[in-house]
Protein backbone atom coordinates (compact mmCIF):
# COMPACT_ATOMS: atom_id res chain seq x y z
CA UNK A 1 0.00 0.00 0.00
CA UNK A 2 1.73 3.37 -1.23
CA UNK A 3 1.94 6.21 1.48
CA UNK A 4 -0.96 8.66 1.18
CA UNK A 5 -1.38 12.05 2.83
CA UNK A 6 -3.63 11.06 5.88
CA UNK A 7 -5.15 7.86 7.24
CA UNK A 8 -8.16 8.48 9.37
CA UNK A 9 -9.69 5.07 10.87
CA UNK A 10 -12.63 4.21 13.03
CA UNK A 11 -14.27 1.20 14.28
CA UNK A 12 -17.85 2.41 12.45
CA UNK A 13 -17.23 3.44 8.98
CA UNK A 14 -20.95 4.10 6.83
CA UNK A 15 -19.91 2.52 3.22
CA UNK A 16 -22.39 2.08 0.73
CA UNK A 17 -23.19 -1.17 1.48
CA UNK A 18 -22.21 -1.88 5.64
CA UNK A 19 -20.82 -0.25 9.05
CA UNK A 20 -17.82 -1.44 9.57
CA UNK A 21 -14.12 -0.81 10.80
CA UNK A 22 -11.67 0.95 8.20
CA UNK A 23 -8.89 2.71 7.47
CA UNK A 24 -9.73 5.25 4.76
CA UNK A 25 -6.30 6.57 3.16
CA UNK A 26 -6.29 10.02 1.64
CA UNK A 27 -4.31 11.38 -0.74
CA UNK A 28 -4.74 14.99 -2.41
CA UNK A 29 -8.20 15.09 -1.03
CA UNK A 30 -9.33 12.51 -2.52
CA UNK A 31 -10.13 8.45 -1.12
CA UNK A 32 -7.27 6.40 -2.38
CA UNK A 33 -7.91 2.66 -0.57
CA UNK A 34 -9.97 1.31 2.01
CA UNK A 35 -8.01 -0.80 4.16
CA UNK A 36 -8.56 -2.66 6.66
CA UNK A 37 -8.80 -1.15 10.51
CA UNK A 38 -5.08 -2.73 11.56
CA UNK A 39 -3.60 -1.81 8.18
CA UNK A 40 -1.65 1.35 8.87
CA UNK A 41 1.12 2.79 7.63
CA UNK A 42 3.51 4.94 9.87
CA UNK A 43 5.01 7.37 7.73
CA UNK A 44 2.14 9.68 7.42
CA UNK A 45 -0.64 11.47 9.85
CA UNK A 46 -2.86 9.00 11.37
CA UNK A 47 -6.37 10.27 13.04
CA UNK A 48 -7.46 7.91 15.11
CA UNK A 49 -10.96 7.67 16.17
CA UNK A 50 -12.17 6.71 19.46
CA UNK A 51 -15.35 4.08 19.82
CA UNK A 52 -18.17 6.09 19.79
CA UNK A 53 -17.24 7.94 16.84
CA UNK A 54 -19.26 7.09 13.15
CA UNK A 55 -17.32 8.05 10.32
CA UNK A 56 -20.28 9.29 7.29
CA UNK A 57 -20.05 11.11 4.20
CA UNK A 58 -20.30 14.49 3.87
CA UNK A 59 -24.02 15.70 4.08
CA UNK A 60 -24.51 17.27 0.82
CA UNK A 61 -27.20 20.18 0.29
CA UNK A 62 -28.75 21.19 -2.49
CA UNK A 63 -31.62 23.70 -1.36
CA UNK A 64 -29.61 26.71 0.31
CA UNK A 65 -30.72 30.26 -0.29
CA UNK A 66 -27.39 32.61 0.31
CA UNK A 67 -28.81 35.52 -0.54
CA UNK A 68 -25.38 37.11 -1.64
CA UNK A 69 -24.55 39.51 -3.63
CA UNK A 70 -27.41 41.67 -3.25
CA UNK A 71 -29.16 40.63 -0.08
CA UNK A 72 -26.22 39.44 2.02
CA UNK A 73 -27.20 41.38 5.06
CA UNK A 74 -29.76 38.05 5.37
CA UNK A 75 -27.13 35.78 4.17
CA UNK A 76 -23.60 35.26 2.63
CA UNK A 77 -20.97 32.59 1.60
CA UNK A 78 -18.79 32.92 4.60
CA UNK A 79 -21.38 32.36 7.09
CA UNK A 80 -23.40 30.18 5.66
CA UNK A 81 -20.68 27.75 4.33
CA UNK A 82 -19.61 27.76 7.86
CA UNK A 83 -22.20 26.82 9.33
CA UNK A 84 -22.48 24.42 6.56
CA UNK A 85 -19.20 22.52 7.70
CA UNK A 86 -20.17 23.02 11.36
CA UNK A 87 -23.47 21.03 10.63
CA UNK A 88 -21.01 18.75 8.73
CA UNK A 89 -22.40 19.74 5.36
CA UNK A 90 -19.41 19.67 2.56
CA UNK A 91 -21.66 20.17 -0.34
CA UNK A 92 -24.40 22.92 -0.63
CA UNK A 93 -26.18 24.08 -3.85
CA UNK A 94 -26.94 27.59 -3.93
CA UNK A 95 -30.64 28.76 -4.93
CA UNK A 96 -30.91 31.19 -7.75
CA UNK A 97 -32.96 33.89 -6.22
CA UNK A 98 -32.95 36.31 -2.86
CA UNK A 99 -29.84 37.41 -4.22
CA UNK A 100 -29.43 40.64 -6.60
CA UNK A 101 -29.63 40.09 -9.83
CA UNK A 102 -30.83 36.61 -9.48
CA UNK A 103 -28.94 33.56 -11.55
CA UNK A 104 -31.68 34.06 -14.58
CA UNK A 105 -29.01 35.09 -16.89
CA UNK A 106 -25.46 34.24 -17.66
CA UNK A 107 -24.32 37.44 -16.65
CA UNK A 108 -26.01 37.23 -13.04
CA UNK A 109 -24.54 33.66 -13.08
CA UNK A 110 -21.18 35.06 -12.99
CA UNK A 111 -21.74 37.84 -11.09
CA UNK A 112 -22.76 35.12 -8.43
CA UNK A 113 -19.74 33.11 -9.15
CA UNK A 114 -17.73 36.33 -8.34
CA UNK A 115 -19.44 36.74 -4.89
CA UNK A 116 -18.79 33.16 -3.76
CA UNK A 117 -15.42 33.45 -5.54
CA UNK A 118 -12.43 33.25 -2.57
CA UNK A 119 -15.58 33.26 -0.10
CA UNK A 120 -16.42 29.42 0.54
CA UNK A 121 -15.65 26.57 3.11
CA UNK A 122 -17.10 24.12 1.59
CA UNK A 123 -17.93 23.04 -1.75
CA UNK A 124 -20.43 25.18 -3.48
CA UNK A 125 -22.71 24.50 -6.42
CA UNK A 126 -25.67 26.36 -8.25
CA UNK A 127 -28.90 26.42 -9.24
CA UNK A 128 -30.45 28.69 -12.13
CA UNK A 129 -33.83 30.10 -12.04
CA UNK A 130 -36.30 29.55 -14.96
CA UNK A 131 -38.92 32.95 -14.69
CA UNK A 132 -41.09 34.49 -17.48
CA UNK A 133 -39.50 34.62 -20.98
CA UNK A 134 -36.07 34.03 -20.43
CA UNK A 135 -35.85 30.45 -21.87
CA UNK A 136 -32.90 31.73 -24.41
CA UNK A 137 -30.60 31.81 -21.44
CA UNK A 138 -31.45 28.64 -20.15
CA UNK A 139 -28.97 26.96 -22.38
CA UNK A 140 -25.56 29.10 -21.79
CA UNK A 141 -26.02 28.80 -18.19
CA UNK A 142 -26.31 25.07 -18.18
CA UNK A 143 -23.19 25.30 -20.14
CA UNK A 144 -21.27 27.44 -17.59
CA UNK A 145 -22.12 24.90 -15.08
CA UNK A 146 -25.06 25.33 -13.40
CA UNK A 147 -26.43 21.90 -11.70
CA UNK A 148 -30.36 22.37 -13.13
CA UNK A 149 -33.08 25.38 -12.80
CA UNK A 150 -35.75 26.53 -10.16
CA UNK A 151 -38.87 27.63 -10.83
CA UNK A 152 -42.11 29.01 -8.89
CA UNK A 153 -45.67 28.61 -9.83
CA UNK A 154 -46.78 30.95 -6.96
CA UNK A 155 -44.70 34.09 -6.54
CA UNK A 156 -41.18 33.84 -5.48
CA UNK A 157 -41.58 36.57 -2.13
CA UNK A 158 -39.30 38.96 -4.00
CA UNK A 159 -40.01 40.83 -6.96
CA UNK A 160 -36.89 39.86 -8.75
CA UNK A 161 -37.66 36.22 -9.27
CA UNK A 162 -41.29 36.43 -11.09
CA UNK A 163 -42.79 33.10 -10.89
CA UNK A 164 -43.79 31.10 -14.41
CA UNK A 165 -47.08 29.89 -15.92
CA UNK A 166 -48.15 26.75 -17.21
CA UNK A 167 -47.92 28.79 -20.59
CA UNK A 168 -44.18 30.18 -19.31
CA UNK A 169 -43.55 26.33 -18.84
CA UNK A 170 -44.21 25.31 -21.86
CA UNK A 171 -42.04 27.53 -23.59
CA UNK A 172 -39.15 26.62 -21.40
CA UNK A 173 -39.65 22.75 -20.80
CA UNK A 174 -39.06 21.63 -24.38
CA UNK A 175 -35.38 23.58 -23.95
CA UNK A 176 -35.23 22.18 -20.72
CA UNK A 177 -35.59 18.74 -21.99
CA UNK A 178 -33.43 19.43 -24.67
CA UNK A 179 -30.02 19.97 -22.28
CA UNK A 180 -31.51 17.10 -19.80
CA UNK A 181 -31.86 19.66 -17.18
CA UNK A 182 -33.32 18.76 -14.41
CA UNK A 183 -36.45 21.29 -13.27
CA UNK A 184 -36.94 21.76 -9.93
CA UNK A 185 -39.89 23.22 -8.99
CA UNK A 186 -41.69 25.32 -6.11
CA UNK A 187 -44.57 23.43 -6.11
CA UNK A 188 -47.83 25.35 -5.14
CA UNK A 189 -50.52 26.99 -7.06
CA UNK A 190 -52.13 30.29 -6.93
CA UNK A 191 -55.97 28.67 -7.30
CA UNK A 192 -56.57 26.95 -4.07
CA UNK A 193 -54.79 30.06 -2.03
CA UNK A 194 -56.83 31.88 0.36
CA UNK A 195 -56.03 35.65 1.90
CA UNK A 196 -56.04 35.83 5.58
CA UNK A 197 -59.51 38.05 5.00
CA UNK A 198 -61.39 35.34 3.38
CA UNK A 199 -60.44 32.47 5.90
CA UNK A 200 -61.78 34.69 8.88
CA UNK A 201 -58.89 34.88 10.80
CA UNK A 202 -56.33 36.94 12.88
CA UNK A 203 -52.96 37.12 11.45
CA UNK A 204 -51.54 35.96 14.70
CA UNK A 205 -53.50 32.84 14.49
CA UNK A 206 -50.89 30.08 12.86
CA UNK A 207 -54.30 28.15 11.77
CA UNK A 208 -54.83 31.32 9.92
CA UNK A 209 -51.78 31.13 7.83
CA UNK A 210 -52.02 27.34 7.61
CA UNK A 211 -55.62 27.86 6.19
CA UNK A 212 -54.10 30.09 3.37
CA UNK A 213 -51.94 27.99 1.91
CA UNK A 214 -54.14 24.71 2.37
CA UNK A 215 -52.70 21.27 0.97
CA UNK A 216 -54.58 21.80 -2.38
CA UNK A 217 -52.68 23.89 -3.55
CA UNK A 218 -49.80 21.82 -3.16
CA UNK A 219 -51.78 19.17 -4.58
CA UNK A 220 -53.03 20.43 -7.40
CA UNK A 221 -49.06 21.54 -8.35
CA UNK A 222 -47.91 17.86 -8.69
CA UNK A 223 -50.36 17.15 -10.89
CA UNK A 224 -49.75 19.80 -13.15
CA UNK A 225 -46.26 18.98 -12.73
CA UNK A 226 -46.58 15.09 -13.03
CA UNK A 227 -48.58 15.94 -16.56
CA UNK A 228 -46.48 18.22 -18.14
CA UNK A 229 -43.14 16.17 -17.50
CA UNK A 230 -44.99 13.48 -19.25
CA UNK A 231 -46.02 15.50 -22.01
CA UNK A 232 -42.01 17.31 -22.60
CA UNK A 233 -40.06 14.45 -21.12
CA UNK A 234 -38.68 16.94 -18.99
CA UNK A 235 -36.72 15.52 -15.60
CA UNK A 236 -38.74 17.28 -12.73
CA UNK A 237 -38.52 17.54 -8.99
CA UNK A 238 -40.35 18.68 -6.34
CA UNK A 239 -38.79 21.36 -3.60
CA UNK A 240 -40.02 21.31 0.11
CA UNK A 241 -42.71 19.05 -0.66
CA UNK A 242 -44.92 19.72 2.65
CA UNK A 243 -48.44 18.27 1.78
CA UNK A 244 -48.79 14.28 2.55
CA UNK A 245 -51.33 14.12 0.38
CA UNK A 246 -48.96 14.24 -2.86
CA UNK A 247 -47.06 11.45 -2.02
CA UNK A 248 -49.25 8.60 -3.62
CA UNK A 249 -50.32 11.33 -6.23
CA UNK A 250 -46.09 10.98 -7.06
CA UNK A 251 -46.14 7.45 -5.95
CA UNK A 252 -48.01 6.32 -8.90
CA UNK A 253 -46.39 8.71 -11.51
CA UNK A 254 -43.44 7.65 -10.64
CA UNK A 255 -44.47 3.75 -10.90
CA UNK A 256 -45.75 4.42 -14.24
CA UNK A 257 -42.13 6.02 -14.92
CA UNK A 258 -42.90 10.08 -14.84
CA UNK A 259 -39.25 11.40 -14.69
CA UNK A 260 -40.12 13.13 -11.37
CA UNK A 261 -38.70 12.95 -7.77
CA UNK A 262 -39.38 14.99 -4.44
CA UNK A 263 -37.43 16.44 -1.48
CA UNK A 264 -39.22 17.52 1.88
CA UNK A 265 -36.77 19.52 4.50
CA UNK A 266 -36.46 19.21 8.55
CA UNK A 267 -38.98 21.42 9.52
CA UNK A 268 -41.96 19.45 8.06
CA UNK A 269 -40.82 16.49 9.74
CA UNK A 270 -40.17 17.50 13.51
CA UNK A 271 -42.37 20.54 13.87
CA UNK A 272 -46.37 20.01 13.80
CA UNK A 273 -49.23 22.86 13.02
CA UNK A 274 -50.74 22.41 16.31
CA UNK A 275 -47.34 22.90 18.27
CA UNK A 276 -46.91 26.56 17.02
CA UNK A 277 -47.76 28.97 19.27
CA UNK A 278 -49.73 32.40 18.14
CA UNK A 279 -47.34 34.69 17.15
CA UNK A 280 -44.40 32.53 16.20
CA UNK A 281 -43.25 33.70 13.19
CA UNK A 282 -39.94 31.88 13.36
CA UNK A 283 -41.98 28.88 12.30
CA UNK A 284 -43.40 30.50 8.96
CA UNK A 285 -41.99 28.87 6.04
CA UNK A 286 -43.71 28.23 2.26
CA UNK A 287 -45.27 25.65 1.99
CA UNK A 288 -46.34 25.86 6.00
CA UNK A 289 -45.66 23.27 8.42
CA UNK A 290 -48.90 20.96 8.56
CA UNK A 291 -50.56 18.47 11.06
CA UNK A 292 -48.82 16.02 12.87
CA UNK A 293 -51.01 13.35 11.20
CA UNK A 294 -49.00 14.62 8.06
CA UNK A 295 -46.02 14.82 9.39
CA UNK A 296 -46.28 11.09 10.14
CA UNK A 297 -46.96 10.23 6.62
CA UNK A 298 -44.28 12.18 4.97
CA UNK A 299 -41.60 9.82 7.11
CA UNK A 300 -44.19 6.86 5.35
CA UNK A 301 -42.96 8.79 1.94
CA UNK A 302 -39.18 8.85 3.04
CA UNK A 303 -39.45 5.18 4.11
CA UNK A 304 -40.70 3.41 0.69
CA UNK A 305 -38.63 5.90 -1.38
CA UNK A 306 -41.43 8.33 -2.90
CA UNK A 307 -39.75 11.48 -1.29
CA UNK A 308 -35.88 10.98 -2.09
CA UNK A 309 -34.11 12.78 0.53
CA UNK A 310 -34.09 15.77 3.31
CA UNK A 311 -32.52 19.10 2.47
CA UNK A 312 -32.97 21.98 4.81
CA UNK A 313 -34.21 24.99 2.87
CA UNK A 314 -32.36 27.33 4.59
CA UNK A 315 -33.98 30.49 3.88
CA UNK A 316 -32.52 33.60 6.50
CA UNK A 317 -33.51 36.43 6.79
CA UNK A 318 -32.58 39.65 8.99
CA UNK A 319 -34.53 39.37 12.52
CA UNK A 320 -36.76 42.16 11.56
CA UNK A 321 -38.55 41.42 8.64
CA UNK A 322 -39.76 38.28 10.64
CA UNK A 323 -42.14 40.70 12.28
CA UNK A 324 -41.88 38.95 15.63
CA UNK A 325 -42.96 41.99 17.91
CA UNK A 326 -46.51 42.08 15.87
CA UNK A 327 -46.89 38.47 15.11
CA UNK A 328 -47.86 38.94 11.81
CA UNK A 329 -47.83 35.40 10.59
CA UNK A 330 -49.61 36.70 6.88
CA UNK A 331 -46.49 39.61 6.40
CA UNK A 332 -43.47 37.93 7.95
CA UNK A 333 -40.75 36.28 6.07
CA UNK A 334 -41.24 33.15 5.11
CA UNK A 335 -38.05 30.93 5.66
CA UNK A 336 -36.08 28.89 8.33
CA UNK A 337 -32.10 28.65 8.89
CA UNK A 338 -30.98 25.16 9.62
CA UNK A 339 -27.99 24.91 7.32
CA UNK A 340 -26.55 23.94 9.99
CA UNK A 341 -28.95 21.60 11.93
CA UNK A 342 -29.98 18.82 9.46
CA UNK A 343 -28.23 16.05 10.69
CA UNK A 344 -28.95 16.20 14.77
CA UNK A 345 -32.64 16.96 14.04
CA UNK A 346 -33.19 14.35 11.43
CA UNK A 347 -31.25 11.86 13.71
CA UNK A 348 -33.05 12.41 16.40
CA UNK A 349 -36.42 12.14 14.73
CA UNK A 350 -35.27 8.97 12.38
CA UNK A 351 -34.25 7.24 15.32
CA UNK A 352 -37.41 7.32 17.22
CA UNK A 353 -39.05 5.73 14.42
CA UNK A 354 -36.68 2.85 13.99
CA UNK A 355 -34.85 4.31 10.99
CA UNK A 356 -31.04 3.23 10.64
CA UNK A 357 -27.71 5.40 9.89
CA UNK A 358 -27.88 3.42 6.78
CA UNK A 359 -31.25 5.40 5.89
CA UNK A 360 -30.00 8.41 7.12
CA UNK A 361 -27.20 8.44 4.81
CA UNK A 362 -28.86 8.00 1.73
CA UNK A 363 -31.72 10.77 2.59
CA UNK A 364 -28.70 13.73 3.60
CA UNK A 365 -25.84 12.19 1.46
CA UNK A 366 -26.09 9.64 -1.45
CA UNK A 367 -29.57 10.62 -3.50
CA UNK A 368 -29.50 14.73 -2.60
CA UNK A 369 -25.77 13.81 -5.08
CA UNK A 370 -27.14 12.07 -7.08
CA UNK A 371 -29.86 14.40 -7.95
CA UNK A 372 -27.47 16.87 -8.81
CA UNK A 373 -25.01 14.49 -10.46
CA UNK A 374 -22.53 14.71 -8.03
CA UNK A 375 -22.50 10.82 -7.16
CA UNK A 376 -19.00 9.73 -8.72
CA UNK A 377 -17.30 12.41 -5.83
CA UNK A 378 -20.02 12.92 -3.39
CA UNK A 379 -22.22 11.30 -1.24
CA UNK A 380 -20.44 7.88 -0.25
CA UNK A 381 -17.33 6.57 0.99
CA UNK A 382 -15.41 5.21 -1.61
CA UNK A 383 -12.28 4.52 -3.48
CA UNK A 384 -12.25 7.70 -5.87
CA UNK A 385 -14.59 10.16 -4.04
CA UNK A 386 -13.64 13.12 -2.61
CA UNK A 387 -12.58 12.51 1.47
CA UNK A 388 -15.36 14.54 2.37
CA UNK A 389 -16.30 13.27 5.56
CA UNK A 390 -18.23 13.66 8.76
CA UNK A 391 -17.18 12.14 11.95
CA UNK A 392 -20.05 12.09 14.56
CA UNK A 393 -21.26 10.73 17.88
CA UNK A 394 -24.71 9.31 17.45
CA UNK A 395 -25.49 9.11 21.01
CA UNK A 396 -24.40 12.45 21.95
CA UNK A 397 -27.44 15.19 23.42
CA UNK A 398 -26.93 18.82 23.44
CA UNK A 399 -29.17 22.31 23.53
CA UNK A 400 -29.03 24.45 20.37
CA UNK A 401 -27.87 27.54 21.64
CA UNK A 402 -28.05 30.89 19.00
CA UNK A 403 -24.21 31.71 19.68
CA UNK A 404 -23.04 27.83 18.56
CA UNK A 405 -24.70 29.35 15.30
CA UNK A 406 -22.89 30.53 12.19
CA UNK A 407 -25.65 31.61 10.08
CA UNK A 408 -25.58 35.49 9.88
CA UNK A 409 -29.03 35.33 11.52
ZN1 LIG B 1 -36.17 27.39 -0.81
Amino acid sequence: MPVPDLIIRGRSVVLPNEIGPRSIYIQDGRIVALAGYSEIVSECEVIDLDDNSLVMPGLVDTHVHINSPGRTEWEGFPNATLAAAAGGVTTLIDMPLNSIPPTTTLAGFKTKLESAANNCFVDVGFWGGVVPGNTAELGPMFEAGVVGFKCFLVPSGVDEFPHVTEEDLREAMPELARLDALLIVHAELPGPMRGPIKSGGSAIDYQTFLASRPREAENEAVELMIRLSQEFGTRVHIVHLSSAEAVPVLRKAQAAGVRITAETCPHYLYFTAEEVPAGATEFKCCPPIRERENREELWQGLADGTIDFIVSDHSPCPGEIKLRESGDFMNAWGGIASLQLRLPIIWTEARRRGFTVEGLTKWLCGNPARQVSLQTRKGAIAVGNDADLVVWNTDEQFTVAARALHHRH
